[in-house]
């Protein structure tokens, strides 16, 4: 897609530091990393999130995330990882292309990637959050 900044990393039109690539997906480091090794996963193609990606397709991004932390287990011993992907602007996405953060954690890193406040209210009601899938 035109202007998207993904879409040029993944094309090779934009430099990028690129950890993995393979026919359907590229990796590379973010260029505000949170912690050592910080990477996105992406899917050549550009799908806007996980809304409107294939599954097929979708299996491919995931089997890439695989193989990075394949990598980075077999090349830095790395034990400890979150990942993260955001969806909407509610989401808290900022870029538009899909993408996959793998973020390694390290034994007193000084991050806190804290998870938000529980919904003691919704946890009430999941009865009635499971009737609406029906
Ligand atoms: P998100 O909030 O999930 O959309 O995160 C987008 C991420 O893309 C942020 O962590 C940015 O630091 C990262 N980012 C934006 N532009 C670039 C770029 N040109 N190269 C590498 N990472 C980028
Ligand atoms: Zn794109």
């Amino acid at each position: 897609m035109e202007n998207c900044i993904f879409c040029k990393i993944a094309a090779g039109e934009f430099s990028s530091h690129k950890v993995y690539e393979d026919e359907h997906c590229f990796a590379f480091l973010d260029i505000n990393p949170k912690n050592a090794y910080h990477t996105l996963v992406i899917p050549k193609k550009h799908y806007t999130g996980i809304f409107d990606i294939p599954e097929d397709e979708a299996v491919f991004l995931m089997k890439a995330v695989k193989k990075v932390v394949s990598l980075y287990s077999e090349k830095l011993g790395l034990t400890d990882l979150q990942i993260i992907n955001n969806n909407g602007k509610n989401a808290q996405q900022e870029v538009p292309h899909l993408h996959f953060h793998i973020l390694p954690r390290y034994k007193d890193d000084g991050q806190n990637f804290a998870w938000p406040q529980t919904r003691k209210d919704i946890g009430e009601k999941l009865d009635e959050l499971l009737e609406k899938l029906k």
